[in-house]
């Protein structure tokens, strides 16, 4: 990546309100069909634009072509019933309707590698791909079939892999796995969370990343937010075996929130996408907070590996305010690279 600071999105971005229904998480599509094959192509266009526009580094489709991040995936996978959902607790957190295993997992058929193709086509950007890992698909549906999570996982993270592989071949620069359940169980995740996304990441070239936060800014989310302590320290403990994993670029939320960035430190040399806009609040960052945030993340993570980002996902904020907030998080980390680059002048 040859700019300093390389602004990028943690994830999904809020779809036009003619392909789904706006400011809304599982938002059904309005089209149908071919229809909403095309309807999916052009919103991905525009929100190509959109990052463009406000000046992000690394593009993404903004997940415009799937409902959810996660269940999109496992929807398209065989040994998984979409017909009779089930609806089960998920994070600890909240119920969502959810499909389930009922038979062995596997990957008939290319899921993402299509969209993929198709934004490769529309920029010479380094594009990031979001996939979700395997820890968090397990927590996202019920399992009547192998009935162990760690199992599960293992199954996912294998066709995670393949259709990783073949994003990679599409020219997808980045694949960043989803891992919000890396932040509530933090046994799992050393016990087999981090071991299950190396398995979906064997034999990439590409550039791999893992994206841990607290979650959309829905109110489920915020109020859990509220039970957790003046000091956020989960990530304290997972960094000790994500600094020994293969994983090259760990994304996390550091703005607004409780996280105490000295934790950052744990994972010194590797790349890390700091999330320095707030996607649970309609209020838009001025570019000087977000420069704030950079410069205090500065302190624990060197500056060729420090990836301004967003704290998580804004698919459930209007298309005004995400674009504010991206345009705030361009010109958080313009002013932070001319901090940089006037110290480097006067060294
Ligand atoms: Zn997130």
């Amino acid at each position: 990546m040859k700019t300093l600071l390389p602004t990028s999105s943690a994830g999904s971005l809020p779809k036009p309100s003619w392909l789904a229904e706006p400011e809304k998480l599982w938002s059904p599509w309005k089209l149908q069909d071919e229809e909403l094959k095309l309807g999916k192509q052009d919103a991905l266009r525009v929100i190509l634009q959109e990052q463009q526009t406000a000046g992000i580094d690394i593009v993404s489709d903004g997940e415009q072509t799937r409902q959810h991040f996660v269940t999109t995936f496992i929807e398209n996978l065989d040994g998984v019933d979409f017909e009779n959902k089930k609806t089960i607790r998920i994070r600890d957190r909240y119920d969502a309707s959810v499909p389930g295993v009922v038979g062995p997992i596997s990957r008939t058929k290319p899921v993402f590698v299509d969209d993929a193709k198709f934004l490769r086509q529309q920029t010479n950007q380094p594009i990031k791909w979001a996939l979700p890992g395997p820890m968090t698909m397990v927590d996202t549906l019920y399992d009547d079939y192998y009935q162990d999570r760690e199992t599960l996982a293992w199954e996912f993270a294998k066709v995670l892999n393949q259709e990783a592989k073949e994003l990679e071949a599409a020219g997808v620069d980045i694949i960043q796995f989803d891992e919000p359940a890396f932040n509530v169980f933090l046994d799992e995740v050393n016990d087999w969370g981090i071991a299950a996304l190396e398995r979906a990441i064997e034999g990439l070239k590409c550039e791999t990343a893992v994206h841990i936060c607290y979650g959309y800014g829905i109110k489920a989310n915020t109020d859990w937010k509220k039970t957790l302590g003046s000091e956020w320290r989960h990530y304290e403990k997972t960094f000790p075996a994500i600094q020994k994993s293969n994983i090259d670029i760990i994304s996390l939320e550091c703005h607004n929130g409780r996280v105490p960035l000295e934790v950052l430190e744990m994972i010194r040399g590797k790349k890390v996408m700091v999330g320095a806009i707030d996607v649970s609040t309609n209020d838009i960052e001025t570019p000087e907070e977000v420069a704030n945030t950079l410069r205090e993340a500065l302190k624990y993570v060197d500056a060729d590996k420090l990836y301004p980002c967003t704290n998580c996902g804004m698919a459930p904020l209007s298309r005004k305010v995400a674009r504010g907030k991206l345009e705030a998080l361009s010109a958080g980390a313009e002013i932070v690279r001319k901090e940089l680059s006037a110290l480097q002048k006067s060294a």
